[in-house]
């Protein structure tokens, strides 16, 4: 039975940028819609004791799991983009360490942030742009729908969700507001540090 993790932040800690009625839907409605689901999809089968992430592997690629692929892969994302948050009032900057890899793999720090905007606007439709480490190598990819890095071999670093339920309450549909709001002044650089 797979349970909502409880989020790392209060519902209101990431305002002005995202609001609280924003979390009351995408966390309240939308994550815990996804565990609801995989509970039901996997209750009584062989997945039912299995861990969230093994589920992802076994599942991924086929066509006959794909209800369950989807929704196990959407509660790890979400799981893994509330982490990638911190409080509007935390101020934190990259470590040196998190800076040299990010400098070594995108040449500057704004470049490493261009490319991150880029990308998340480039995904069309519903999707994640993450901050991947491929190997020695920080890269900046997309994912579309539930997909995720973790069923390519890639280990993720940071996660920005731009399915439209992520950010229309807030800025209908000007996704590049939403994501420049959290790559300037959400971004929790120790999390990224972490699965560095
Ligand atoms: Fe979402």
């Amino acid at each position: 039975m797979f349970i909502l993790s409880p989020l790392p932040f209060a519902k209101s800690a990431l305002e002005p940028h995202i609001s609280s009625q924003t979390l009351d839907f995408h966390y309240g409605k939308h994550h815990q819609a996804y565990i609801d689901n995989l509970n039901k999809l996997v209750a009584g089968t062989v997945l039912e004791t299995v861990p969230l992430e093994d589920i992802i592997m076994k599942t991924a690629g086929s066509i006959s799991q794909v209800a369950i692929f989807n929704n196990a892969a959407q509660v790890y994302n979400h799981d893994f983009f509330w982490k990638s948050l911190r409080p509007a009032d935390a101020t934190l900057e990259p470590s040196i360490r998190l800076m040299a890899a990010l400098e070594s793999s995108f040449g500057s720090f704004d470049s490493f942030l261009n490319e991150f905007k880029a990308v998340a606007l480039g995904q069309f439709g519903s999707g994640w742009a993450w901050l991947v480490k491929d190997g020695e190598v920080l890269k900046i990819i997309k994912t579309a729908n539930a997909d995720t890095p973790i069923a390519h071999g890639l280990k993720p670093l940071l996660a920005i969700d731009v399915w439209e339920h992520a950010y229309y309450l807030d800025y209908q549909n000007r996704r590049a507001d939403f994501v420049e709001a959290i790559l300037h002044n959400l971004l929790n650089w120790d999390f990224a540090e972490k699965n560095l």
